[in-house]
């Protein structure tokens, strides 16, 4: 083996060593948000009437139909709590 190959075989053993420490990154996160426990209502201030004409329907964290990222249980589209994010 020359020193060329030597060294692409150890660029390719890097890249590759990278690329699957991401996807278990990747995996820990997503396995970490899935078993975190959400939020009550009484914890963000929940209140099922808009906030300055803000309801959660216009959240970045509202899930359709009527979830929320951050809050356990069901939610109404109209309503809002301490925790609204703006869409960008
Ligand atoms: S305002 Fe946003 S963060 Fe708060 S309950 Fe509604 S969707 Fe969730």
């Amino acid at each position: 083996m020359s020193e060329a190959d030597g060294k692409r075989g150890l660029s390719r053993r890097v890249f590759l060593g990278s690329a699957c420490g991401g996807v278990l990154c990747l995996y820990a996160a997503t396995a970490a948000t899935a078993q975190s426990k959400k939020m009550t209502r009484k914890e963000v201030g929940y209140r099922d009437e808009p906030n300055d004409g803000l309801p959660c329907s216009a959240c970045a964290l509202f899930l359709e139909p009527k979830y929320c990222v951050i809050l356990d249980g069901a939610i109404s589209p109209n309503g809002t709590c301490n925790y609204f994010a703006h869409v960008e």
